[in-house]
This record gives C-alpha cells, sequence and structure tokens, in this order.
C-alpha cells in the first residue's frame, strides 16, 4: 500500500490520485480471524500542504464470517473511508491523529488496518431478516419452521398464560 510522493511535495495544492488493488493476508483482530475473499480496493486522493500529506479515500474489502444468528459461514463486503494525515518523520506518540511517512513514501498500511477496524461490524448477519436457530432444537428456522415451533414460549408465552387465566374467572 506504499505510493510515492516526490511529485506532490513539489506541486502543493494539487490533489494526485490513489488506486491500489492489493492482496490482504489473514489477519488476528479481537480474537477474531478475519480471511480476506478478495483484494482490497482502495480509492482517492492525497495532496500536500507545504507540511503535511492528506489522504482521502475510500476502501473496500470483502471477508468470511459467521452470521450472529444462524452460524452460517458467509462473505461480507465493508466500506470505510480513510481520511488521515501524513507528517514526516514524526514519532507515532508525538501526534496520534497523524501518521508518519519517511523520505518520499507513504504507506497507507497502518491507516487502512486502523480504519477497517474501527469500521468492523461487532456481530454479522447474513441476512437482515435472519431468522437464527430454533433455541430448543437447533433448526435453522430460515430452512422452515421446526415442530417446537408451536410451544415455544418466547416473550410473549407469559402474557398468553395471564389472558388464559382471565379467562377461567
Ligand atoms: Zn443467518
Ligand atoms: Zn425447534
Amino acid at each position: 500500500m506504499k505510493f510515492s510522493v516526490s511529485d506532490a511535495q513539489k506541486r502543493a495544492g494539487d490533489f494526485f490520485p490513489i488506486l491500489i488493488q492489493e492482496e490482504l493476508e489473514p489477519d488476528d483482530y479481537a480474537g477474531r480471524r478475519i480471511v480476506f475473499m478478495k483484494p482490497a480496493y482502495i480509492e482517492g486522493s492525497y495532496t500536500f500542504d507545504g507540511k503535511a500529506f492528506h489522504v482521502s479515500a475510500e476502501a473496500e474489502v470483502a471477508y468470511e464470517t459467521e452470521c450472529a444468528r444462524c452460524t452460517k459461514k458467509f462473505v461480507e463486503t465493508l466500506q470505510f473511508p480513510i481520511n488521515e494525515t501524513f507528517v514526516r518523520d514524526i514519532a507515532w506518540s508525538e501526534d496520534d491523529d497523524s501518521y508518519s511517512y519517511t523520505s518520499e513514501q507513504i504507506d497507507l498500511r497502518q491507516a487502512f488496518y486502523d480504519n477497517l477496524y474501527l469500521h468492523l461490524p461487532i456481530i454479522s448477519l447474513c441476512k437482515s431478516d435472519c431468522k437464527g436457530l430454533c433455541p430448543k432444537c437447533g433448526r435453522d428456522l430460515n430452512e422452515g419452521a421446526c415442530d417446537c415451533q408451536s410451544d415455544y414460549s418466547g416473550p410473549f408465552g407469559a402474557l398468553k398464560t395471564l389472558l388464559n387465566e382471565n379467562k377461567e374467572v
């Protein structure tokens, strides 16, 4: 994810395009293994203001994940922005809001991963209306109802009992 910025350094105020496509190795984050299913795609621009570089880009990745409701594995696509400032030869601790670059090259890798994990959904669903698994028999309810459906009390079970009791009075 490196690119030369020597031209941009000489032409402050001009915008230069970023177009990166890169194969990614699996990565571990927060106890989760992220297996990328296609190359990362980054498109945007960068400009030099005389002091620092400003990168403004959109990234897209696709990775394999597990549905939080039905546990099915599927490929999730995620788009996220990378809007970052790069200052020459700063130490990481000096300025938390900026990244460092050395000589005439910017490496987007760290900014890419930081923004990716900032936007990574905590839970993933194979589809927004995934019905999940039956809590009793474990059947995937997207494939149809199971026999335990009728006596599964759920949140309205208590209400039903109440109504029945009232009828008897
Ligand atoms: Zn699902
Ligand atoms: Zn069931």
